[in-house]
């Protein structure tokens, strides 16, 4: 069985589960859970941020930051294929009244700053209010350019916009760009962190800020049903995971670059391997057959995700032999289809 379709797929390793089984715990709506404040207080000295908030989810850390910033009525900029725009239910409009403006992602997955700063609106009772710049690194497994990253702080300041970044896969973008971790963070008023994708946790996400932020989001994490009790035997795996499971991202970005060249091979498929940055490739099915294909490799125990393009993800339980046995099967369908 070799699962494609994510890196959401991972399982804990024995080593994150025994750490688990070992947490000390304690109620952590109280703050009294040693694991969760050890977590939190790693994570946000590690990172060069006041505060940490240990979540139940990415979405959930996008929600809160986006809600600390914003009051109701005003609005956050972001890209048309922001996963806090496009994959989380509208929840900024629905549970926070914060009106989401979107704006054409580039092709490297920045916002052009000219196109932001046309998007945000005057001082002007017509208008939401313009409040937040989000930004997500990586993005569709692509790397922020690093200038891009630190224009940013002197754009947000002249406009008087906070600046949050999606950094559900923040790591893959560190280890890809070999910046300091600090120094890729740095311009942002807050960010998020998955522990539970490429980093293997299975539960967990970070979001980090200023104290007086993650105050905030503290108490809407409550309001939303967010307050865990005796949450340390997770944030023990997001611990083992941050310490443990970085490093290693660039063999997830090695075996992308691998099974991109082997896909690229296949006559069928149309794949770029230079367009791979980190552990996320796409490819496409000349013959628009990528359903019956997924159909195929699933009865095989193979599973990606069908579409135009196909994504298939690396990630820590997928190894140089999977995907061998992965492309097989995919040219032993060809030859039958
Ligand atoms: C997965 C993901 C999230 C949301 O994380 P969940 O834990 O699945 O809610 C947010 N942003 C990006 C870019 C993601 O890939």
């Amino acid at each position: 069985m070799s699962d494609f379709r994510s890196d959401t797929v991972t399982q804990p390793s024995k080593a994150m589960r025994d750490l688990m089984s070992r947490a000390l715990v304690g109620d952590d709506v109280y703050g009294d859970d040693p694991t969760v404040n050890k977590l939190q207080d790693y994570a946000a000295e590690r990172m060069g941020k006041q505060a940490a908030l240990f979540c139940s989810s990415g979405t959930q850390a996008n929600l809160l930051a986006i809600m600390a910033h914003c009051q109701r009525g005003d609005e956050y900029i972001c890209g048309q294929n922001a996963h806090n725009y496009k994959y989380e239910g509208g929840g900024a409009a629905v549970l926070g009244s914060v009106q989401p403006q979107p704006v054409e992602n580039s092709s490297d997955g920045s916002l052009c700053l000219s196109k932001v700063k046309a998007a945000i609106k005057s001082d002007d009772f017509h208008f939401a209010k313009s409040r937040l710049l989000s930004l997500e690194n990586t993005i569709g497994g692509k790397v922020l350019p690093m200038d891009y990253v630190n224009s940013l702080r002197p754009f947000v300041d002249q406009h008087n916009l906070a600046l949050h970044l999606d950094g559900a896969r923040v790591f893959n973008a560190i280890i890809k760009s070999g910046q300091d971790e600090r120094k890729l963070v740095a311009p942002f008023d807050s960010f998020t962190i998955c522990l539970s994708k490429g980093l293997g946790a299975p539960i967990g996400s970070l979001l980090l800020g200023s104290e007086e932020l993650i105050t905030t989001a503290t108490r809407i994490r409550k309001m939303l049903g967010g307050g865990m009790r005796q949450a340390g035997i997770i944030a023990a795996a997001g611990h083992y995971a941050l310490e443990n499971n970085v490093k290693r991202l660039a063999e997830d970005h090695a075996n992308a670059v691998f099974l991109a060249e082997q896909l690229a091979s296949i006559e069928e498929l149309e794949c770029d391997p230079s367009a791979v940055q980190t552990n996320i490739v796409y490819a496409n099915c000349r013959r628009n057959q990528s359903g019956p294909l997924a159909e195929e490799l699933a009865k095989q125990g193979i599973l990606m995700t069908a579409g135009s393009p196909m994504r298939f993800v690396s990630h820590l339980n997928v190894n140089q032999q999977d995907i061998q046995t992965l492309i097989a099967a995919i040219k032993q369908f060809y030859v039958s289809h």
